[in-house]
């Protein structure tokens, strides 16, 4: 999945925090306490296998920091999960919280498995055998995961349900990404990508363009590709690339993202669109090569698709690159060719420190995930609200207290970047660097300890 070590990627991510710290007012102390997770959980989950026997699955969940709030952050299921990447997966959701204000601090969680191998049964198991083993560390008030990688609305009521029995009375607020009969909330669905489109369409303001003159690729078409791509193709935005862990697809005329959307969701493949049995039975249909008589491809033939590699994504002559898959996919190896001038970050840490520095000599423009991105731990947010008040938001509601927020923090990064003279993934940084640092240094600093002995005594209390 990525090239660096595990350990590395949470040593990388602290190296951001450093460059910021050199603009950002935030105290050594705060930067001290934020380059260590205040704790990490190791379990060891015990799942009996359909076939009878016994399997022990190794799973984490970090908190960061809790100083804004309790800590929030997703589940990965995946056969890569390792603390060192969890540990910058929650510092990241600290930051990215602290950027867009809302009253979190970071954690995350993962279990070292590969769901595609477990069946149904196996993997309900697996879920519920986590939450009974992090029970005690999570909570409404002190730990809320929710999906990430490989894990769905699904098992966030399992989840939810285990948590429950535990405690003996419902608790819908201690997971957020339920199905909505459970508890869930409207336009948590698509908030990541919409989160990413609010900010794009700030940037459109602010470079003039016409969304028919400005081409799009996007590597990742999962539920945060596929929403941005989706919600820019309606505005008339020319999405010529997309791609999945199998490769893409090109047109230089743009692509049809709806028909593009339901073929992915029913075939599990985007090049059947263009290339494959779903059109039409021509391998070549919509391109030079196309032989078919008769195409039902709306485009006919000729229309010059063809595919490309995540690879090739990457470095194609477009305005808007958007990752939206893994992590370390723009790395030295490659930055020096990357043609976009704008890179929207939608999946978390695709760039690594080394490439960022190679961008940013190039002028790229890098909206950067803990901005681009914090849609969906947002609306993760309303949910919670939501769950606590017992009280349900429409779709509208919840699109407008998104777009208000995304809108106005993506102005606040943008002018504290033109205002520092710096690139944006610094100011996001700075941003978030001065909310958690009010936090932290709220509870005294040496400078008010030092001097503790002339400060004011303490209250006297009412009892003898
Ligand atoms: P997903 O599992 O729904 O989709 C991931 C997509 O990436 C799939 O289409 C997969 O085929 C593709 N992919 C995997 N490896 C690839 C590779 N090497 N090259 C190209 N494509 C590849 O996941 P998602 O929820 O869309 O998340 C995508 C990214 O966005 C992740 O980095 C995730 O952490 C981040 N993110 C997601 C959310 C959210 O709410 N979904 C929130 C914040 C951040």
């Amino acid at each position: 999945m990525s090239q660096e070590s595990p350990d590395q990627i949470f040593a990388d991510a602290l190296k951001r925090l450093d460059r910021a710290a050199e603009f950002a007012d935030i105290g050594e102390e705060a930067l001290l306490r934020l380059k260590s997770p205040k704790s990490v959980l190791e379990v060891s989950i015990p799942v009996r296998m359909d076939d009878g026997s016994l399997r022990v699955f190794q799973g984490y969940r970090v908190r960061h920091d809790d100083t804004r709030g309790p800590t929030k952050g997703g589940i990965r299921f995946h056969p890569n999960v390792h603390p060192g990447e969890v540990k910058a997966l929650a510092f990241w959701m600290t930051c990215k919280c602290a950027v867009v204000g809302i009253p979190f601090g970071g954690g995350k969680g993962g279990v070292v498995v590969d769901p595609k191998h477990l069946s149904r049964l196996e993997l309900e198991r697996l879920s519920r055998g986590f939450i009974d083993c992090v029970a005690d560390f999570i909570g409404p008030e002190t730990d809320i995961p929710a999906p990430d990688v490989y894990t769905n609305a699904m098992i966030m009521g399992w989840m939810m349900d285990e948590y429950s029995k535990i405690c003996r009375q419902r608790t819908p607020a201690v997971i957020t990404g339920k199905p909505i009969p459970l508890g869930g909330s409207l336009g948590r669905d698509d908030a990541t990508g919409r989160g990413a489109y609010y900010c794009i369409k700030e940037l459109e303001t602010r470079k003039n363009w016409t969304p028919e003159n400005v081409r799009v690729a996007v590597q990742g078409f999962g539920n945060a590709g596929q929403h941005v791509a989706r919600l820019l193709h309606a505005d008339g935005y020319r999405i010529v690339a997309v791609s999945d862990s199998r490769g893409g697809v090109f047109r230089q005329e743009g692509l049809d993202i709806p028909r593009l959307i339901e073929t992915k969701n029913r075939t599990r493949r985007i090049d059947a669109v263009y290339h494959e049995g779903s059109v039409c039975d021509c391998p070549d249909c919509g391109s030079e090569q196309c032989q078919c008589e008769d195409c039902h491809c709306d485009d006919g033939p000729g229309a010059k698709s063809k595919s490309i590699t995540n690879a090739e994504l990457l470095e194609l002559d477009v305005d808007i690159l958007i990752p939206a898959a893994m992590e370390n996919q723009i790395t030295v190896e490659n930055a020096a060719r990357i043609k976009a001038p704008v890179v929207i970050e939608v999946a978390n840490g695709p760039t690594t420190c080394d490439a960022d520095e190679i961008l940013i000599q190039q002028d790229t423009l890098i909206v950067p995930d803990i901005l681009a991105n914090a849609g969906g731990v947002t609306v993760s947010y309303f949910e919670w609200v939501q769950n606590r008040a017992g009280y349900y938001w429409t779709e509208d509601e919840v699109h407008d207290r998104l777009k208000e927020i995304m809108s106005r923090e993506f102005v606040a990064v943008y002018d504290l970047m033109t205002q520092l003279q710096t690139d944006m993934r610094t100011a996001a940084y700075v941003h978030a660097m001065t909310r958690l640092g009010d936090a932290l240094n709220s509870q005294g600093t040496e400078r008010f300890f030092s001097n503790h002995v002339t400060s004011q005594t303490p209250p006297k209390t009412a009892s003898a």
